[in-house]
């Protein structure tokens, strides 16, 4: 029986969807409704749009660069000090291991905040001092104005560290925000946004709605808004793209992915195992940079195909705070007829099951959660959806490779482009197919190693633009060219 309802934050007031409308927030890994949370209508977008307008110009606006990073950085150490709040919402709302979120999703909000307000304060211009042909001189120069109000819509696979990682860089450039969570996962978005009014955040400055797709439609659409950040599917990110081409709005985009691993002739077979394990079902494969497509050398394909089908075989499914739990759930069980769809397609195109594709037979709660075996598939071509379609599940396909050109052709046959992790001891090999790889992020003996002051990005279908470090922050400004003739 729900209990709670999520409320939008608009203009520093909590309130419900002015049509009273709820969407129910259900626990992945026990399969239960939890809670409800308000589902936007196009009038409260319109109010948070506004209200995120008129607080350009408040105490937002005139407050000097120094006092909005130093809010940023209070709202860091509030984010710190309630990280353990964080981790348990997160798991709730996504099913993750509590190990998961109290390790990644709760310590990088707070680092998102510190560092963009500490990257914002050395994001210089540019000058040049033109000669002219009458002997006077000019001076061009750039400076930095915020873009306005910026919209950040975020998916359900880690809530809070994506809605953090848009809306850090967005603030402390001196817009304003209109955020937008997955329907999904709305937990940590309304901590979120509490914090940050506590941390000293003007009212107006960070409005959240909640809300699906039809929310996020009417939000990148609205006329005050100037541009959005979306990370979700690559076709949720061509209708944004659509939808909010009238208003010129800038546009950033992380979206799918369908990314390779390969593991060369000379790898560590150790090293390159236990990091496969982690791309390919790190929070149940839900990771847009998780490997779904494992291409191994012919020489040690077979050594490694049974290594990683053991290790696949002890990822115990289970319950979030249990600490044993190493796999949780997917996130809805529409997600997981997704996923079992995409089994049956490979078992149907005459794929082998190395090892998973069912339901495993869970006892307890997690019984009605929306668990899925880690699954190895191989015998497929390359162009079968199998190795094609992001599948966004503990699902992989293996399949051995003779020689490096091969493998690159085949690790770019594909229409994205995001992520690739590479096996090699030869710094030499390493440094040639990375460059060969069609991707935005390529990590050799290594995956999901992430500096936050690095692009992440894809290519392809994968997204457009870069964000991280001053890719982000660049993102959140206008820059103005200014010439003086002296
Ligand atoms: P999704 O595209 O279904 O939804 C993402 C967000 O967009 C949600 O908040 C949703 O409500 C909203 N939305 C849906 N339709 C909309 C519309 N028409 N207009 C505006 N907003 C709309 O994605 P998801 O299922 O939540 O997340 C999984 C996807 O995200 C996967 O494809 C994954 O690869 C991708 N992803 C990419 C990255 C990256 O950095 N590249 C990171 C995480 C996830």
């Amino acid at each position: 029986m729900a209990t709670h309802t999520f409320l939008h934050l608009i203009d520093g007031h909590e309130t419900p969807a002015s049509s009273g409308e709820t969407l129910p927030c259900v626990e992945p890994a026990t399969g239960r409704t939890y809670a409800t949370l308000a589902h936007g209508t196009d009038d409260d977008v319109d109010r948070a749009a506004r209200a995120a307008r008129a607080a350009l110009h408040g105490p937002w606006g005139r407050m000097t660069p120094d006092e909005r990073w130093a809010i940023l950085e209070r709202a860091a150490d509030l984010l710190d000090a309630r990280a353990e709040e964080l981790a348990a919402a997160e798991s709730r709302d996504t099913g993750k291991p509590l190990s998961l979120s109290r390790t990644v999703d709760a310590p990088r909000a707070p680092a998102n905040f510190r560092n963009f307000a500490r990257l914002a304060r050395s994001l210089g211009g540019q000058a040049w001092e033109q000669h002219l042909p009458d002997g006077t001189r000019a001076l061009h120069y750039t400076r930095h104005r915020p873009v306005g109000v910026v919209a950040v819509i975020a998916p359900w696979n880690l809530p809070l560290l994506l809605l953090s990682w848009k809306a850090a860089p967005a603030l402390a450039m001196g817009n304003t925000v209109v955020a937008k969570p997955s329907e999904e996962t709305p937990a940590t978005a309304t901590l979120l946004a509490r914090i940050l009014h506590e941390a000293g955040l003007p009212p107006g400055v960070f409005n959240l709605v909640l809300g699906d797709g039809r929310t996020g439609n009417a939000l990148v659409q609205h006329p005050e808004v100037d541009a959005v950040t979306f990370t979700g599917s690559s076709d949720t990110g061509a209708r944004i793209q659509a939808a909010a081409a009238p208003g010129m709005r800038k546009l950033s985009f992380e979206l799918g992915g369908k990314n390779p691993a390969i593991v060369l002739h000379d790898a560590d077979l150790e090293a390159a195992l236990a990091g496969t394990v982690r791309s390919t079902f790190t929070n149940c494969g839900q990771v847009c940079l998780c490997s779904e497509r494992i291409l191994v050398h012919r020489s040690l394909h077979d050594a490694f195909v049974e290594g990683l089908v053991q290790r696949a075989r002890t990822l115990r499914p289970g319950l979030p705070h249990d600490p044993a739990t190493r796999l949780g759930p997917l996130i809805s069980a529409a997600h997981r007829r997704k996923v079992h769809a995409a089994i049956d397609q490979a078992r149907a195109d005459g794929a082998t099951v190395l090892t998973g594709g069912e339901i495993p037979d869970l006892d307890g709660d997690a019984r009605g959660g929306f668990f899925f075996e880690p699954t190895l598939l191989a015998g497929l071509p390359d162009d079968a959806p199998t190795n094609q379609e992001e599948i966004f599940g503990p699902v992989a396909h293996i399949a051995p490779f003779d020689d490096e050109d091969e493998a690159i052709a085949r690790a770019n046959a594909t229409r994205y482009g995001l992520a690739a992790a590479l096996w090699t001891r030869d710094v030499r090999s390493a440094h040639r197919v990375a460059a060969a790889i069609d991707a935005g992020i390529v990590w050799v003996n290594t995956w999901n190693l992430r500096e936050l002051r690095a692009p992440f990005g894809g290519v392809k279908l994968s997204g457009s633009g870069r964000e991280g470090g001053e890719w982000s922050l660049r993102f959140g400004t206008e820059t103005q060219a200014i010439s003086v003739l002296l």
